[in-house]
């Protein structure tokens, strides 16, 4: 039996460990702003070879990417110095998985990247309210409540029939979905409960077979570098 290894360990060895190696997930955490370390070591917990995207060329090929909560103005200010907005619409284009978490959900919608049909109102809660916790039920995480950390959430106004909300709080959704697109509104790398993060590794992990389907019978070329 092959010895258990930490995660985050890029030791190669016997075939087995490469065949491990090669289907391990890249996720790329965008490290431009804000929360970023938390979501690496969530990630790195659950098998994925997580790492810092800065530049255009480290997104590229990845087969998923976080945008961390942070302070949303800075986090767009720094994908246009980048160059990184080109970036991230080749990435979701090419059927490669987003997970945006509360800034990253505002770097999202409809007036800015536009990757998600809502429109979020940012800080929405109020000073009283700046930060709270709460148990949340989230569609496809089982019956066990999530708890989860909102600090100067956005809320969501309002938001298209293309969108799925897995969770809501009052009349807000916190929780949702577009396709390869994951978003909530709150800290989901603060808690022990990675089971958020999971749930876009297995996105990631069917958008990687689908694109891998399309590659081997040819009809269509996907994640076409430039
Ligand atoms: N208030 C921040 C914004 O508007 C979001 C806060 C967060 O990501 N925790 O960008």
């Amino acid at each position: 039996m092959a010895a258990k290894r930490a995660p985050g360990d890029p030791r190669g060895g016997a075939p087995s460990d490469d065949h491990h190696e090669a289907q391990r997930l890249r996720i790329g955490v965008l490290a431009a702003q804000g929360d970023f370390e938390a979501h690496l070591h969530m990630l790195n917990s659950l098998g994925a070879r997580a790492h810092e995207v800065r530049t255009a060329e480290q997104l590229a090929k990845l087969d998923g990417l976080v945008i961390p909560g942070g302070e949303s103005t800075a986090i767009i200010k720094a994908l246009e110095r980048d160059g990184l907005e080109p970036a991230i619409r080749e990435h979701h284009g090419s059927g490669r998985p987003i997970f945006g978490t509360c800034a990253g959900m505002i770097v999202c919608d409809r007036n800015h990247l536009g990757l998600l049909d809502v429109t979020t109102r940012r800080n929405a809660y109020g000073r009283q309210m700046q930060s709270f916790e709460c148990e949340l039920t989230v569609e496809g995480l089982g019956a066990d409540p999530l708890r989860a950390i909102f600090i100067r959430a956005p809320a969501i106004e309002s938001h298209g029939d293309s969108i799925e909300v897995l969770a809501a709080r009052g009349d807000h959704p916190v929780v949702i979905r577009e396709d390869g697109v994951l978003a909530c509104a709150f800290h989901p790398e603060l808690t022990d409960d990675s089971r958020l993060h999971a749930l876009f590794m297995a996105i990631a992990t069917r958008q990687r077979d689908e694109r891998a389907q399309v590659d081997a019978h040819g009809s269509r070329r996907v994640g076409v570098g430039r």
